[in-house]
């Protein structure tokens, strides 16, 4: 039997739902995932510039752990960029340290209690469209 796993905190969700290729046909292939800690790994040490240590400690997990999620991420991210395959940004073993939500319409990601009631942007919607991330 498999070891429960710690949930990986996550700080910030990602913008969008994934990637699709630019000047492929439509992608029949089944797209790639990336797991949200995957993400958030690439985040922290491409993005934020952190080294692999400071990640791990902000995620609450081992450096082992740690080195092991970012080379999955690097590798899903390189077959995409090689391989011309969408990459679809959904599930793995996660915890956010806020709640989140985001507008069915217009994708927005809207942090907090006392933002989530609806998506300023989209005034005609309501509390039903936002999905909860956390
Ligand atoms: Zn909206």
């Amino acid at each position: 039997m498999a070891r429960p796993q710690k949930s990986r905190k996550v700080s910030n969700p990602p913008v969008m739902k994934g990637f699709k290729p630019y000047g492929m046909p439509a992608c029949q292939a089944k797209p790639l995932t990336l797991k949200f800690e995957e993400y958030e790994s690439i985040r922290l040490v491409n993005y934020n510039d952190m080294s692999q240590d400071q990640a791990a400690e902000l995620m609450n997990i081992s450096r082992p752990t740690f080195t092991r999620i970012y080379n999955k991420a690097l590798k899903v991210i390189a077959r995409s960029l090689v391989e011309g395959k969408a990459i679809k940004i959904e599930g793995g073993n996660y915890e956010l340290d806020k709640e989140w939500y985001r507008c069915r319409k217009c994708y927005k990601l809207i942090q907090g209690l006392e933002n989530h009631t609806k998506c300023k942007d989209c005034p005609n919607f309501g509390e039903e469209e936002l999905i909860r991330l956390s």
